[in-house]
C-alpha cells in the first residue's frame, strides 16, 4: 500500500483514504504519494474512457486491493454516465488543423473541465470516510465550498443526493455571472445549500477557512455526527482523475494515427490554479511521452513570469478579465510542482511557502529553475488577444471557442512563433462557449450585438449564429425555480454553518 506525505515533510505519512478526507496536511502542505506509479498505457489503446480510467485511477490512489478496484470502476461508470456526460467519448478530441488538437473537457453537466473530477471526488470521499471509520459508525460528510463561480456548480451537481454528505457552496453575491449564480440558485437535492455572501470571493474564502480551523465548530459539528470536509482543487482525490484524461488524449492519437508509440507530444494548458498541468505533470512522470507542457496565463500572469524568471512574486494587483476562472494570484498547487522538481526537498518547499506567505514572493534555487525551465513553457494573452482568437479559431474552423481556451489558443501560438517547434499538440479546451458566452458573442457577432442582452438570451443567439446546441445543463436556466435565496453578511458564515448542519 503506497503512503502519502506532505510536501513541507512535517507530517503523514497517510494513507490514501486519509489524504482524500483531510484535503490538505496538517502542516500545511499539500499530500503527494511517496512513490509515483509507472503507467503501462498501450493495452489501453483501444479501451474506452471509462475502461482507461479504471486502469490508471487505482494506481494513483494507493494501488488499493482488488476489490477496491472494482469498487473504483464502479464509481467512473456512475461519475462518466451518458445521464451525466454528453459525450459518449467523455473527453472527444478534435483535430483542428496538422499537428494541432484540442481535448474538450466540458462535456459534464456544469460545461466546464471541473466535472471531470468533481463527479467523481464525492465517491472517493465516502468510500474513504467509510474505509477510515469502518468500526464505527461513518459521520456525515460536511463539504464546505467558497466559489468564484465554476467549482461551486460543479461540486453542487458532484455531491447533489450522495448519501452520507451534505454541501453548503458560498459565493460572492456580486462577483460571479448571471449564468453562473442561476446554475448554483436553482440547484436541486436535499442535502444541498447555496448561499451568497456580501463580499468578493477572498472574503468567502477566508471565512471558509476560518470554519475550517474552528475548534468550537468542528467540536459541535462533532457531537451532531459531522465532519468537515472540503472540495478544493488542491485535494489529491480532485488532481488523480485528471491524470488519466493526458493518457487518453495520447491513445486517441496513436489509434487515429496522428502519432507513433512513444512519439513525444505537447500539451496547452489554461491555468490558474495550476491543478489541471499538473496532473499533465504527473502523467508525464509515471510515463506519458510529453515533451513540454505550456502553461497559459491571462493578465494576471504571475505564473508566467515565474516560469520565465524563477521568482514568484504575487505583489501586484487583482485583475478581473475575461476568462475570471484563471484570475488568481496565489496557483497552490504549484507547491506540488516545487516539491518534485527539487528533488522533493521539503525544507526549501516550506521556506518558500512561508516566504510567499510573508512577503508575498520567493525566488527559487538554479537547479529546480533548470528543472521547470527543460519542461515548462508559459506565456500570456492579453483581453484583446484572447477576444481575437474566440474570432479566428471560428473564422478559420468554424469551431467556436470559450475564453479560457482561447488564452491557450493564443500562447500556442506565441509558443510556435518563439520556438518553432513542430511537436504535434494538445490544447486542453477547459469550458463550453456558451458557459461564457457574452464575451464569446462578442468576438463573433460584435459589441453591439451582445449589449443589454442577458446572458441567457445569448446563449440563443450564439446557438443560432454557430449552429451549434446549447448544453443540456445551461438550456432552459432562466426558467427553473430559484431555490436558495440567502444572502449573508461575511460575518454571519459560521452561524449560517451551525444552522443548517442541525
Ligand atoms: C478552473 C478553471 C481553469 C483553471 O484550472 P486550474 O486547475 O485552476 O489551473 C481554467 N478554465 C476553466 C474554465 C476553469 O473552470
Amino acid at each position: 500500500m503506497d503512503r502519502y506525505i506532505s510536501t513541507r515533510g512535517e507530517a503523514g505519512p497517510v494513507s490514501a483514504a486519509e489524504a482524500i478526507l483531510k484535503g490538505i496536511a496538517p502542516d500545511g502542505g499539500l499530500f503527494v504519494p511517496s512513490h509515483l506509479p509507472r503507467v503501462d498505457y498501450m493495452p489501453l489503446l483501444n479501451r474506452e474512457y471509462g475502461e482507461r480510467a479504471g486502469a490508471i485511477l487505482p494506481t494513483f490512489l494507493g494501488r488499493p486491493g482488488k476489490e477496491q478496484e472494482a469498487q473504483i470502476c464502479s464509481w467512473i461508470d456512475a461519475a462518466y454516465s451518458p445521464a451525466r456526460f454528453d459525450s459518449r467519448a467523455v473527453v472527444p478530441l478534435k483535430k483542428l488543423e496538422r499537428d494541432l488538437y484540442l481535448l474538450e473537457l466540458w462535456h459534464g453537466p456544469t460545461g466546464a473541465f471541473k466535472d471531470i473530477a468533481l463527479q467523481l471526488l464525492p465517491y472517493l470521499l465516502t468510500g474513504a470516510v467509510k474505509q477510515e471509520e469502518n468500526r464505527g459508525t461513518a459521520p456525515t460528510m460536511a463539504i464546505l465550498v467558497a466559489t468564484s463561480g465554476d467549482t461551486g456548480k460543479a461540486a453542487l451537481e458532484g455531491f447533489c443526493n450522495v448519501p452520507g454528505t451534505r454541501i453548503i457552496v458560498f459565493y460572492p453575491e456580486q462577483g460571479v455571472s448571471e449564468i453562473q449564480k442561476r446554475q448554483m440558485v436553482t440547484q436541486q437535492g436535499t442535502n444541498v445549500a447555496v448561499v451568497g455572501v456580501r463580499g468578493n470571493f477572498d472574503d468567502a474564502q477566508t471565512g471558509v477557512k476560518k470554519i475550517f480551523t474552528d475548534q468550537s465548530t468542528i467540536e459541535v459539528l462533532s457531537r451532531r455526527g459531522y465532519r468537515f470536509s472540503s472540495a478544493n482543487s488542491i485535494n489529491w482525490g480532485r488532481l488523480a482523475p485528471q491524470i488519466v484524461y493526458y493518457f487518453s488524449a495520447y491513445l486517441d492519437l496513436i489509434r487515429r494515427e496522428e502519432i507513433k508509440e512513444g512519439e513525444k507530444i505537447n500539451f496547452v494548458v489554461p491555468t490558474g490554479n495550476f491543478g489541471n498541468i499538473l496532473a499533465g505533470f504527473y502523467a508525464g512522470r509515471a510515463g506519458l511521452p510529453v515533451n513540454r507542457l505550456i502553461c497559459a496565463s491571462n493578465t494576471n500572469h504571475v505564473l508566467t513570469d515565474f516560469i520565465q524568471s524563477g521568482t514568484y512574486d504575487r505583489n501586484r494587483p487583482f485583475l478581473r478579465t475575461i476568462s475570471p476562472s484563471m484570475d488568481i494570484l496565489i496557483s497552490s498547487n504549484l507547491e506540488r510542482l516545487l516539491f518534485e522538481v527539487s528533488g522533493r526537498q521539503s525544507n526549501r518547499v516550506k521556506q518558500w511557502m512561508e516566504q510567499l506567505a510573508a512577503e508575498g514572493r520567493y525566488h527559487v534555487n538554479r537547479t529546480t529553475f533548470e528543472q521547470i525551465a527543460a519542461l515548462f513553457w508559459s506565456g500570456y494573452s492579453t483581453e484583446q488577444e484572447t477576444m481575437e482568437a474566440i474570432s479566428q479559431v471560428y473564422h478559420r474552423y468554424r469551431y467556436v471557442i470559450d475564453p479560457h481556451t482561447a488564452v491557450a489558443v493564443t500562447v500556442h501560438r506565441k509558443y510556435r512563433q518563439a520556438t518553432g517547434d513542430p511537436t504535434k499538440t494538445v490544447i486542453l479546451s477547459t469550458a463550453s462557449p456558451f458557459k461564457f458566452n457574452a464575451s464569446v458573442a462578442r468576438a463573433l457577432l460584435g459589441e453591439k450585438a451582445a449589449t443589454n442582452r442577458s446572458e441567457f438570451e445569448l446563449l440563443a443567439t450564439l446557438s443560432d449564429h454557430t449552429g451549434w446546441k446549447i448544453p443540456a445543463g445551461l438550456s432552459g436556466l432562466e426558467e427553473k425555480p430559484v431555490r436558495h435565496t440567502t444572502v449573508i453578511d461575511k460575518t454571519e458564515m459560521k452561524k449560517t454553518v451551525l444552522n443548517l448542519l442541525q
